[in-house]
Order: C-alpha cells, then structure tokens, then sequence
C-alpha cells in the first residue's frame, strides 16, 4: 500500500510506525548491498530524516589522519551551499566524537559546546548525535537537527542509536573499499588500478575505434626535494603534482600513483599528437608556477614524461612499459621533456616501425 522509500525528500518527515517500519526494512537491505558510499550515507541521512521527523541529518566522517570530521552526507534544510568543517575536538559533533558518547541538546543556544560564530545556513535549536562505533572505534558521527526546542525525546534517540548501530560497519566497508581503490596521500587511483583500467579501455576502443595512449610520468631529482626539504614537503609536492595534473587534463583522463613519484595518465580515445600535447601541458603548469609548500616554501617541479599509443595488439603491462621506456629516454635526455614511444617491431607488418 505504500510506495518503496524514495530518495527524494518527503515535505513533512513521517512519524507513522509502518512507514518507520518500512523505512527501517528498506534501509537494512540496502546496507547488504554493495552501494557506493556516498549513496549509502545519503540513504542513512535520508532515513533517519524521516523516521525523527528531523529537518536536517548529517553523518561526517574522521578524514584518514583522524583529525577533521568531513561531510559525508547531508539531507534536509541544510543541504545546500559548502558544508562546514570541524576539526574532530570541535563543537557539538566534536565531542560526540572524542568522548565516544551520543548527546540530545535541547536548546543549543544553552550548551557550551555548540559552535558560536560559524554561519549556519538554517535554523537549528534541537540538535541530537550518535557516534558511528565500527570496530572498537569512532569512524564519524550521525547527526539530526530540528529549528524548533525540545524536538527530540528518548524515543527519538533510540532510534537514531539503532540507526548509528547499524549502518556504522557497512560504512566503514564502503569506505575501505573506496581508500583501497585510491592512494591516500595524492587522491589519485591506487596502482592495483592501473592492469584492469587500461584492459577496460582496451575493449572500449576496441568497440569504438578510438585509439588509447598513457603517459608515464615521473619527477625529476624528487630524492634531492626530500634531502633538502624533507620527507613531508616531498609528499606535498607530491600532492599538489597531482591535483596539477588533473587541472590540466580531461575529466576522462585517469591518473594513477604507479608508486613512489611515479604516475601513469589513462587517456581515452586519444591519440599520440594529443596525447603529447596534454605531456606538454602538464610541464607547462609546472614551469608556470612553483608549488607552494606549507610555511612559505616555493618548490619548482620538473617531470619527465613519456607518451605511449595503444598499437591495438599489446597488453595493458606491453604498453605500460613502452610508456615507462619513454619515459626513460626522456630522462636520458636530459629530464624536464617529453619522449614518444617506438612502436612495437612487428616483423609481419613491416609498415611499422617509422619511429617517432
Ligand atoms: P630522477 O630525476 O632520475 O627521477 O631522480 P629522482 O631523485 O626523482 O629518482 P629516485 O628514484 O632516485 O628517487 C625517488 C625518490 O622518491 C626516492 C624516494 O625516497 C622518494 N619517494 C618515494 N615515495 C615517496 C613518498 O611517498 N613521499 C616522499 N616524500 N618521497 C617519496
Ligand atoms: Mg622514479
Ligand atoms: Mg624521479
């Protein structure tokens, strides 16, 4: 009689206890499944919007250093406009967090620990949290808020509690298999990515008939970036390598971190003149500014890349390697270049082999 649970916002939060019933049911099926974690913490914050009768629920996670409480999903009144962010000791969600204790705030004016002078972008008085509790371990916060006092009882809280209880491990799933598919320090795809990546891209321009090229890059002296300014300065700079790169190339494009200062771009159906130019283009946003390193340091990067196009027959590890081999000879070179390809000697096929 009811329709499923919807992932629109319903106008007024139902209290009804078959529809809580129903919402429950709903989303402990979806917590089975394999969703994408962003889905799934919007599928929580939707829910516990609706089964609390709550304007806005959010749930933030600690970020990998364990020092920021981050948005992971927000639903409601509050949806809108950058989140704020909250160092895991600060505010209400801040303390929920570091004492590993839910609390239910009737009127946040009369709490001290609610964080004055942030502008909020809606009203909220009520403000009630529960700690996401996975492995022996506080992972992030579930929260929900009403602009009206006193808007949550015990029951409420419970509620919200059966919620935290339950979606807590399969977040921390989602999220684990998220930071396995992404190196950490750089956002870029982890190396495991790379062999399954590039097949895929095989068989798409198989079908389409495009072509496929790689660029394998890897920075100059970065061992002399470390001696001189240390190991974290070195990550930073790996850091802002990367976001670099992604600036100048494709959404398409796919970088990953092959390991240590070495990164691999996938670039769909493109071919070697554009594909060089993109390896040009990446040196040119690293010659038209330092990078700024935290406290003042200005570094100037230098990369070596080399260019590789698919030949429609090697393997994803054939063409990594002639991309690697470029690489190589741009290094030999002189660095700071990049260096096309050989094409693969095929011996039946003796238009090949021009060079490049
Ligand atoms: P070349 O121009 O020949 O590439 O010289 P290079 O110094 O870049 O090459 P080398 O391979 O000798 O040094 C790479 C350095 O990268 C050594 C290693 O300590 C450093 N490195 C690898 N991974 C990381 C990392 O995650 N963070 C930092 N800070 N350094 C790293
Ligand atoms: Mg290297
Ligand atoms: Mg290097």
């Amino acid at each position: 009689m009811l329709a499923g649970l919807s992932s629109s916002i319903p106008a007024t939060p139902t209290r009804d206890p078959e529809r809580t019933l129903e919402i429950l049911l709903q989303l402990t099926a979806q917590l089975t499944g394999d969703l994408p974690l962003e889905d799934f913490l919007e599928a929580v914050t939707n829910a516990a919007r609706e089964m609390l009768g709550a304007h806005h629920a959010s749930i933030r996670l600690l970020d990998t250093s364990r020092s920021m409480l981050l948005s992971g999903a927000r639903s409601g009144t509050g949806d809108i406009g950058r989140p704020m962010e909250f160092r895991r000791d600060e505010g209400v969600l801040g303390w929920v967090v570091e004492h590993g204790q839910p609390v239910r705030i009737d009127e946040v004016d009369e709490d001290p620990r609610w964080v004055r002078g942030k502008p909020l972008s809606f009203p909220v008085r009520s403000i009630m949290a529960e700690p996401l509790w996975s492995s022996g371990e506080v992972i992030g916060v579930l929260a929900v808020t009403s602009p009206n006092g006193k808007a949550f009882g015990n029951d409420e809280q419970l509620m919200l509690r059966l919620l935290a209880n339950c979606s807590a491990p399969p977040i921390e799933r989602a999220r684990l298999r998220r930071l396995a598919m992404f190196d950490d320090m750089t956002l870029a795809f982890n190396h495991r990515y790379l062999v399954p990546r590039i097949l895929e891209e095989m068989e798409r321009a198989t079908r389409s008939g495009g072509d496929l090229s790689l660029l394998y890059m890897d920075l100059d002296h970065f061992k002399s970036v470390n001696d001189k300014h240390g190991h974290a300065a070195g990550d930073v700079v790996l850091r802002l390598f990367a976001d670099r790169v992604r600036k100048a190339v494709r959404r398409v494009d796919i970088l990953v971190r092959r390991g240590g200062e070495e990164f691999v771009l996938v670039m769909p159906a493109t071919g070697a003149t554009q594909a060089h130019a993109s390896a040009s283009r990446i040196q040119q946003t690293l010659a038209a500014e330092d990078l700024e390193i935290d406290g003042g340091l200005r570094i100037r990067q230098t990369v070596s890349i080399g260019v590789a196009t698919w030949d429609r027959r090697e393997t994803p590890e054939q063409l990594e390697q002639r991309a690697d081999e470029a690489m190589y000879e741009a290094k030999r070179l002189g660095r700071n270049r990049v260096a096309v390809a050989t094409p693969t000697p095929r011996p039946s096929d003796p238009g090949v082999g021009g060079g490049s």
